[in-house]
C-alpha cells in the first residue's frame, strides 16, 4: 500500500510526524510538494521566499535521495494535484501538517472531502509547525489566549513530545511523474544578501547557534550592531527546523540565554494560536478598532520614504535598507520601523505589513500580521498607545552607531552616537552627510497627530 505525504511548511526529514506515520502505515510513500496556485494567486509568493523555497526543495529532494527516495513536485490547485497523485498511485492515505491560516483551514477541509469522496483518508498532524498545538491551551472563558504572559506560563509547564529521528529509507513507487525543481538562479528580484535555505543549512545554523550564540542571547538580543539573534526565523517559517526539537535542544543547553530564546519560540506559538482562533486578524484589527489611519494615498510621500529607507531618521532607514538588502530585519528594527510607520507617520498598519511580506524571507501571516497589530496597538499589546521614539531607541540599542553606519553609507563619515541625529551635525561632518535627507516629520508633530487621531488629547 501507498501513502502520500503532502509537504507544506515542514520541509525537513528530522522530526517529521506526518512522514513517520506514513512510513509506519505503508510500504511506499510519495513525498509530494505542490506549487499551489492558491498561494501564488493570493500574491504571497514573494521572490525572496520563492528563492529560499527553491533551496529547501532541492535539499529535501537530496535528503530523500540519500534514503532511496525522491521528492515529487507538481503545480496547480493543491487539492486537485493531491487527488491526482493519490489516484495515480492508488494511495489509501494522505498525511499533512496542521497549519493556522484561513487558507490552511480551507485547504484541509477541501482536501478531506475530496479524498473521502474517493474513499481515501486524510491525517492531519499537530506539533509539526508549532511546539504546542493551537487550541491545546485555552483559558477558561475563551477559545484562545489573548495575553502572552499567562499563555507562556501554561505553555512552559507543558511536556513536549520527544523529537523523531529522520527515516533511514523511503521507498517511492516507480513511475510517479515530477516536474523539475525550481532553480534559485532563475528567480528575479531576489535580495542580494538573502540567506541560503534548506534543512542542512538550517541544522548547521542551529548547531552553531547552540554552540556560540545561545548563551549570550538574553544580554545581546537587542544589540542592533551585534546581530546576535539566531536568524533561524526563515527555517522556522519553511519548517526546515522543527520547533519541538528547538525547544528541547535549547532547554538541554540551559541558562538564561536558553530561557529567553525559548520564550521567543513561545511567542511564535502564541501568535499562531491567536490566528488559528481568529483568522480574520490577518486583515482586520484584532482587538481595538481604528479607522482614522492615514491611507497609503494620503501619505504617499511618507510611505515611499519609509519603504526606501529615506525618512531622515538614521536607525529607521538602516533597518529598512537591511530589509531590502537581506530580506530579513533584526527584531528591534522591525519594532521601531513598524512603530514609526503606524504611529509617528500614522499610516494604516496593513500598508507596512504588506511591504514586510513582500520582502521578508521569514514573512509569515501569523507572525507578521500579529506583530504589526501588536505595534500598531490594535492587537494583543496591553499598552496600545505606546510610541517608540526612534532617536531614543537608536541611542539605547545602537549606542555607537555601528548599525547605522553599516546600512547608511551617507553617514559613514560620522563617528559614534552622533550619527543618530544628523540634523545636529556641524562643520565637516555635516558636509560629509550632505546627501542624507532631512526628517520627513518632526517627532513632536508626529506625536501630536497620533494623539489627536487616537483621541488622547
Ligand atoms: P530570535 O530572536 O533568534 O528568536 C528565535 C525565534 O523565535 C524566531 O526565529 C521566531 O520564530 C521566534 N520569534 C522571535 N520573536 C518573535 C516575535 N516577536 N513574535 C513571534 N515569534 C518570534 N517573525 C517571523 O518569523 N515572520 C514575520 O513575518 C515577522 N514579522 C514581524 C513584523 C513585526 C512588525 C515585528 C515587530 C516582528 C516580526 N516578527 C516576524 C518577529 C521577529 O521579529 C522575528 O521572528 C525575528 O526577528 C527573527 O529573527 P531571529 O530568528 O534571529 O529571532
Amino acid at each position: 500500500n501507498v501513502s502520500v505525504v503532502l509537504f507544506t511548511a515542514d520541509l525537513r526529514l528530522h522530526d517529521h510526524p506526518p512522514l513517520r506515520a506514513a512510513l509506519e502505515g505503508a510500504r511506499q510513500v510519495v513525498p509530494l510538494f505542490v506549487r499551489d496556485r492558491g498561494v501564488t494567486d493570493a500574491g504571497f509568493a514573494a521572490p525572496n521566499r520563492l528563492a529560499f523555497l527553491a533551496d529547501c526543495l532541492h535539499d529535501l529532494d537530496a535528503g530523500l535521495r540519500e534514503r532511496g527516495g525522491r521528492l515529487v513536485l507538481r503545480s496547480g490547485d493543491v487539492v486537485e494535484e493531491v487527488c491526482k497523485v493519490a489516484a495515480e498511485t492508488d494511495a489509501d492515505e494522505v498525511h499533512l501538517a496542521a497549519d493556522v491560516s484561513a487558507y490552511a483551514h480551507q485547504r484541509e477541509r477541501r482536501l478531506r472531502s475530496a479524498l473521502e469522496a474517493d474513499g481515501r483518508r486524510l491525517h492531519v498532524h499537530d506539533t509539526v509547525t508549532t511546539a504546542i498545538a493551537p487550541g491545546e491551551l485555552t483559558p477558561t472563558a475563551s477559545d484562545h489566549f489573548a495575553v502572552f504572559t499567562p499563555y507562556f506560563r501554561h505553555w512552559n509547564g507543558l511536556r513536549l513530545r520527544e523529537p523523531l529521528a529522520p527515516p533511514r529509507t523511503v521507498h517511492v513507487p516507480e513511475g510517479v511523474g515530477s516536474e523539475e525543481l525550481p532553480s534559485r538562479a532563475a528567480i528575479a528580484d531576489v535580495s542580494p544578501g538573502l540567506a541560503a535555505g534548506g534543512e542542512r543549512e538550517g541544522r548547521a545554523r542551529l548547531a552553531s547557534w547552540l554552540r556560540s550564540g545561545l548563551a549570550a542571547y538574553e544580554d545581546r538580543h537587542d544589540d542592533l550592531a551585534g546581530d546576535a539573534t539566531s536568524r533561524l526565523s526563515p527555517h522556522l517559517h519553511f519548517g526546515t527546523l522543527s520547533p519541538v526539537e528547538l525547544v528541547h535542544r535549547a532547554r538541554r543547553a540551559g541558562g538564561a540565554g536558553a530561557e529567553a530564546f525559548v520564550r521567543q519560540l513561545a511567542w511564535r506559538d502564541f501568535h499562531r494560536q491567536v490566528l488559528a482562533a481568529r483568522p480574520a486578524a490577518a486583515r482586520a484589527d484584532y482587538r481595538t478598532k481604528h479607522d482614522r489611519w492615514r491611507s497609503e494615498e494620503a501619505a504617499r510621500a511618507d510611505v515611499e520614504a519609509w519603504r526606501e529607507g529615506r525618512t531622515g531618521y538614521p536607525v529607521v532607514d538602516a533597518a529598512m535598507r537591511q530589509l531590502r538588502h537581506e530580506g530579513w530585519m533584526h527584531n528591534r528594527g522591525r519594532l521601531l520601523t513598524a512603530s514609526f510607520l503606524a504611529k509617528t507617520l500614522y499610516v494604516d498598519w496593513r500598508v507596512g505589513a504588506r511591504h514586510f511580506l513582500a520582502l521578508l524571507v521569514d514573512g509569515d501571516l501569523a507572525n507578521n500580521q500579529l506583530n504589526w497589530q501588536w505595534v500598531a496597538g490594535t492587537g494583543t499589546d496591553t499598552r496600545p498607545n505606546r510610541i517608540l521614539n526612534p532617536v531614543a531607541q537608536a541611542r539605547r540599542y545602537d549606542p555607537d552607531g555601528g548599525y547605522v553606519r553599516r546600512w547608511v553609507p551617507e553617514l559613514r563619515g560620522v563617528e559614534g552616537g552622533a550619527v543618530h541625529e544628523p540634523w545636529k551635525l556641524a562643520g565637516l561632518e555635516r558636509a560629509v552627510a550632505g546627501d542624507y535627507p532631512d526628517p520627513v516629520v518632526a517627532l513632536s508633530d508626529g506625536l501630536a497627530r497620533f494623539r489627536q487621531g487616537r483621541g488622547l488629547d
